[in-house]
């Protein structure tokens, strides 16, 4: 149970915050390469004459997906840094729902969790 926990240990936490931070590398870089290739696309949409549309349907496509990669990235950037707040700022770890401790062994499989499992399956099937 969550509630029988230990503690956070000291190196436990530096393994969490070491985990967020290359997590964070990784979602930066990606959001760089998701917005050159954008800028790539909207760059091609421009100078596009417009009389093939087959072109135009597929750019239109790619742009779109382009863009929710880079919304995604953008979204999984913003959960890092708020871990990596709730890390300093002493709440990582309780769930920002209900208050109750997230469980270690979740937020060691997944540490931008801010919601105990509880909470995260009720808001899913909402
Ligand atoms: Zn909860």
């Amino acid at each position: 149970m969550a509630s029988t926990d230990a503690p956070w240990t000291a190196t436990e936490l530096r393994e969490i915050r070491d985990e967020l931070q290359s997590e964070r590398a990784r979602a930066m870089a990606d959001l760089e390469i998701t917005e050159a290739d954008l800028q790539g696309l909207l760059r091609d949409a421009g100078e596009g004459t417009g009389d093939d549309q087959a072109d135009a349907g597929a750019s239109i496509f790619g742009r779109e997906y382009e863009m929710t990669l880079a919304a995604n990235s953008r979204d999984k950037l913003n959960q890092i840094e708020h871990a990596l707040e709730r890390l300093d700022d002493g709440s990582y770890g309780v769930c920002e729902s209900c208050g109750n401790p997230i469980g270690k062994i979740r937020l060691q499989a997944a540490p931008r969790a801010t919601l105990c499992l509880t909470c995260k399956t009720r808001q899913e099937h909402r």
